[in-house]
């Protein structure tokens, strides 16, 4: 049996050789147990010396393969590099940053042993900011009652996959990944555990509070149309409401005759009518930019440097 160990390095310099030398270890306590290790490392165009860190692995250790971006793509495109290149039966995808932790990886092929396709490690978030632990509650409820799959608070990329879940998610050619949903798109048995998240090993999360938004927004928007139908039933609420007033003022002016005031509702109205309608161009224009995005069809990530070769041709 052949387990694949996939990170994403962006910036990783710092503990890139202290995470190959965990997991290492943990590939020499799998060993016995009739699992050999591979590691697909993927540079995602990082600006310090990565690369450099990658080479000199690989040049140590030959289960080492490594691809490095031309520039910074993503995470989400290094993990689909990341699959591409792997060829085990198994994949763990973890970070590099040694938040995931690699003495995780025995529990989660014990597991998938007993017939899961899917391993989740499902991060509690003991040590996160209050306001990060609301948000992110409040964000996974809305969420979920507008996708179709589910999302789960505290689940990440840090999971094993089996090779037809792996190989599922590769025939997903879709531009736009959000990697979290389509693993839950794909399905099959799977299982989830908890941990406690690490701290950060070295450097800076690379997360911005606006990045966190947009790709709050990309869960939101990339499953289905329920956005549109949610602007569709608000501009049809709003229209019932203007309906109501309407003739609740036309009823008062039978009654109590005409009485012109009324500059504050207007200017509210039409100020409020315009917002909720630039929402909806809003909404309508992330889909028209998603499709414009899938119908150039551009590859998701340049190679500059690599060790070695995809291990499926895939749709093209
Ligand atoms: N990463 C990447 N490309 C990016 C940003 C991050 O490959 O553009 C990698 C990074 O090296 C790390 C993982 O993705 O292995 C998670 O990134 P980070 O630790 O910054 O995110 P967080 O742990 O805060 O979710
Ligand atoms: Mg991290």
């Amino acid at each position: 049996m052949l387990l694949s160990i996939v990170a994403p390095c962006y910036n990783e310099e710092d503990v890139l050789e202290r995470f190959h030398a965990e997991v290492q270890k943990v590939a020499e306590e799998l060993l016995p147990l009739g699992h050999d290790v591979e590691f697909v490392y993927v540079d995602d165009g990082s600006r310090d010396r990565t690369l450099a860190v990658l080479e000199r692995l690989a040049g140590q250790d030959p289960r080492v393969r490594y691809v490095s971006f031309s520039r910074n793509f993503g995470k989400e495109a290094a993990l689909l590099a990341g699959l591409r290149h792997a060829s085990g039966d198994s994949v763990v995808v973890m970070d590099a940053d040694l938040q995931h932790p690699p003495e995780l990886i025995k529990r989660m092929v014990d597991l998938r042993a007993q017939g899961y396709d899917q391993v989740i490690a499902r991060r509690t978030r003991t040590g996160d900011r209050m306001t990060r632990t609301l948000t992110a509650r409040l964000y996974y409820r809305l969420v979920n009652r507008l996708v179709d799959v589910e999302l789960v608070d505290g689940v990440g990329d840090f999971r094993l996959l089996s090779r037809r879940v792996v190989d599922a998610v590769l025939n997903l050619t879709e531009s736009n990944r959000f990697s979290k949903g389509l693993f839950a798109w794909v399905g099959f048995p799977g299982t989830t555990f908890e941990y406690t998240n690490a701290l950060r090993a070295h450097g800076r999360s690379s997360w911005s509070m606006r990045g966190l938004l947009n790709y709050g927004l990309d869960g939101l928007l990339s499953f289905n149309n329920r956005p549109l139908r949610a602007a569709l039933y608000l501009g049809m609420g709003l229209l019932a409401i203007a309906g109501l007033y309407t003739a609740w003022i036309m009823g008062a002016a039978l009654i109590n005759g005409v009485q012109t005031p009324g500059y504050v509702t207007i200017i509210t109205a039409v100020t409020g009518v315009a917002g909720v309608q630039m929402i909806m161009l809003g909404v309508i224009g992330e889909y028209t930019g998603r499709i414009y995005y899938e119908v150039k069809g551009r590859p998701h990530f340049l190679v500059k440097a690599t060790n070695t070769e995809p291990a499926k041709d895939l749709v093209p």
